[in-house]
């Protein structure tokens, strides 16, 4: 029998939720959160605020609070150049090498057979009418050294071949097991200066 008030348990409960947490975790961020009371007024202005502002760009599905993300915005980004990524972070992650002057796409994740993860749950087909709209001549694909970043390589690039496009990967400067997001600037940006034709 759970001791605890229902909106506490049910505060651990959407903590539980989030990716690496698990229920300790939950539960402690809940507890330390309810100690803070000033911080949890803030915290749930800005739940609050995210939830009614949150948008994801109808071009490439990365966040933003208008029609279009920032970068899909702006006049001097290469539409011609797509950078292919599977999240949000990644994208972070490869502009802070300062290196990239295109736009992205977010999949929204890998291909991963075993969690029931095919093409139809990404944003694969928004990619292909990219491709056919937008007069792109370029696809990087900047996706985790992973079986699930493979894998999806390895169908983008046979999906791909149809089109008249160039098609690169990022270089192997990145270890195998390692997140895009975790990689470091220096990484990456080697990575990219020296992606590799697929
Ligand atoms: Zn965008």
């Amino acid at each position: 029998m759970n001791h605890l008030p229902d909106f506490i348990q049910k505060l651990i409960n959407e903590f539980d939720k989030l990716p690496g947490i698990g229920p300790k975790v939950a539960t402690r961020l809940t507890f330390n959160l309810l100690h803070r009371k000033d911080d949890l007024k803030s915290f749930a202005d800005s739940l609050n605020e995210a939830y009614t502002q949150v948008n994801f760009c109808t071009q490439c599905f990365n966040l933003t609070d208008e029609k279009l993300c920032s970068i899909c915005a702006n006049p001097h980004r290469d539409k011609t150049i797509i950078c292919v990524v599977a999240h949000n972070q990644d994208v972070d992650s490869v502009e802070k090498t300062g290196e990239f002057n295109g736009t992205y796409h977010l999949l929204n994740g890998l291909l991963s057979p075993l969690e029931g993860i095919t093409p139809d749950n990404l944003k694969i087909k928004e990619l292909t009418q990219r491709i056919e709209s937008d007069g792109v001549k370029e696809i990087i694909l900047a996706l985790d050294q992973s079986m699930e970043g493979e894998a999806t390589a390895i169908y983008l690039s046979k999906l791909l071949k149809k089109y008249p496009i160039a098609i690169s990967q990022l270089a192997r400067g990145i270890p195998m097991g390692a997140n895009i997001e975790y990689t470091d600037e220096v990484t990456l940006s080697s990575a990219l200066k020296n992606r590799k034709k697929l």
